[in-house]
């Protein structure tokens, strides 16, 4: 008798092409689906059968055939042409067959004896990745879930590297003076769960203000690390946002590299959304000054359009992330005579057992190639300058920021003046109608204290077409919204 859970190999192919043919249909009619349905969590339970959990099985064939179309039809469809919301990107489809690839063969790459090809498949990976973004060669470094993933991973290797195997056996306890981060005032969330997560606290984050093009204020970054060196506390890291999660923005990387070697402190780079951009040429002036990270992170699941969940870090000298989170730190043969050294990744991270992630990125960077990639991404800062453009000339539009791949911009009814208030108001509706209408999908941000529509394009799909059509569908709806807005009830 077989086990429950074994499928054979027929049974197995009936039910896996059956899956690819409607996979291959999804995708190829994805632009003429709706963005999302927008039902309600309550509906949604309904259609799933809110049952207890099964005491018999059931042919996983049943099962396959109900789940699919539930999720063809009532999912939010990121790959769709005209989404644009949050920094969600349009999924490779090859991305998709990896994943069913990798699950079948099931390497654990948490230590090379488990995963033998799969680790070398990441090894090459990661050298890909450092050599993609261009990168001088020795970097070292893993694959995560994701952008958080890849910064916690960095930020401890920062603070270990800073503060030695004392910080690593002691804890915070043994270390004299405050240990103290520095990053911009809009850096993304994850820096208040690092200092969470690693015992230094909200308020050893020092939040450094923005200068009028959203970078961090770099005389203001030295001056308040001066001051906190005088008042006897232990600045550690720099954090440079690379692309901002608002506008795109890229700090002064060249700046703060320069303030990280005067006061020796760790220059960590979260460009978990913008660093592929420093491919292109054209964009390595934005990013100058990048070389000089001690660590980076990016997310192969954002702009290089692979599926979630890939993140990266990358770190300059590899063995700190041995120093971090190996417990035999010693074992590791960098000045050995072994030409062959084991490479186990549950030395090098977080994670103990891991998936094999690095299969679906190693295919995409092979089938569009670095030329391809360039011209993906080119493409996504090309379409959002034409909308920030075409925001820029039309009447009921204001253009606010371009930076990268993310124009932000308003709509601004013909009459009516500058009711901050309001046009808030108006904006937030508007931008609430238009997720639930399931043609466009934009998210908000709100810059220099104006409430936004924020597109950020990092979506293969996406054309010059999609762009036009959506300011024509942006400007319906705000007329509809002010119109719906000004009726007194
Ligand atoms: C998206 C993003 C993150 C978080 O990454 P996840 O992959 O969502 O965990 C962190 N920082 C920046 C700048 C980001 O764009």
């Amino acid at each position: 008798m077989t086990s429950p859970i074994e499928l054979q190999p027929e049974e197995f192919k009936a039910i896996g092409h059956q899956l690819i043919d409607m996979i291959a249909g999804f995708i190829g009619g994805i632009a003429h689906r709706p963005i999302t349905t927008g039902k309600t969590a309550k509906e949604l339970q309904q259609l799933l059968g809110s049952s207890s959990l099964p005491g018999e099985g059931t042919p996983a064939a049943e099962i396959f055939s109900r789940i699919t179309p539930l999720l063809f039809d009532d999912s939010l469809l990121n790959g769709h042409p005209k989404f644009m919301g949050y920094i969600t990107s349009s999924a490779a489809p090859a991305g998709a067959l990896a994943d069913l690839l990798a699950a079948a063969v099931n390497p654990n790459v948490g230590a090379q004896i488990l995963s033998p090809v799969a680790t070398e498949v990441e090894k090459c990976t990661i050298k890909w990745l450092a050599e993609f973004i261009g990168l001088d060669q020795g970097y070292g470094g893993l694959l995560v879930s994701g952008g958080n993933m890849a910064n916690f991973t960095a930020f401890l290797v920062a603070r270990t590297a800073k503060a030695g195997n004392a910080i690593k056996e002691e804890g915070l306890n043994n270390t004299s003076g405050r240990m103290l981060v520095y990053c911009s005032q809009n850096t993304h969330t994850w820096i208040e769960k690092a200092a969470a997560l690693f015992g230094h606290g909200t308020r050893t984050i020092r939040w450094i203000p923005t200068d009028i093009f959203d970078r961090m204020d770099t005389v203001l970054l030295e001056k308040t690390i001066k001051e906190d060196l005088q008042a006897g506390a232990r600045p550690f890291m720099v954090v440079g946002t690379a692309g901002d999660v608002s506008s795109g923005a890229v700090d002064d990387l060249r700046a703060i590299a320069g303030v990280c070697k005067t006061y020796d402190l760790w220059f960590h780079i979260d460009g978990a959304y913008g660093m592929p951009a420093a491919a292109v040429p054209g964009q390595q002036k934005v990013f100058d000054g990048m070389k000089e990270a001690d660590s980076i992170a990016l997310d192969p699941h954002k702009w290089l359009y692979c599926p979630l969940e890939a993140g990266c870090t990358l770190v300059k000298d590899p063995r700190r992330l041995l120093d971090t989170y190996s417990s035999h730190p010693a074992y590791y043969n960098f000045n050995s005579t072994e030409d062959d050294p084991v490479h186990n990744y549950y030395e090098r991270g977080l994670q103990n057992s891991r998936g094999f992630r690095a299969l679906k990125v190693w295919i995409a960077l092979q089938q569009a190639g670095k030329t391809g990639y360039i011209k993906m991404i080119n493409k996504n800062i090309q379409l959002s300058r034409l909308l920030f453009e075409l925001a820029e000339k039309h009447p009921q539009l204001e253009a606010v920021t371009q930076h990268l791949s993310i124009t932000t911009f308003r709509y601004i009814p013909l009459a009516r003046g500058e009711d901050t208030q309001y046009l808030d108001k108006l904006n937030e509706t508007l931008l609430n109608r238009l997720q639930l209408g399931g043609k466009v999908f934009l998210s908000n941000a709100v810059i220099h204290k104006k409430y936004c529509l924020r597109a950020c394009i990092v979506n293969f799909r996406t054309s010059k077409k999609d762009i036009e059509e959506m300011i024509e569908i942006i400007v319906k709806e705000g007329e509809r919204t002010h119109q719906y807005l000004s009726v007194p009830v």
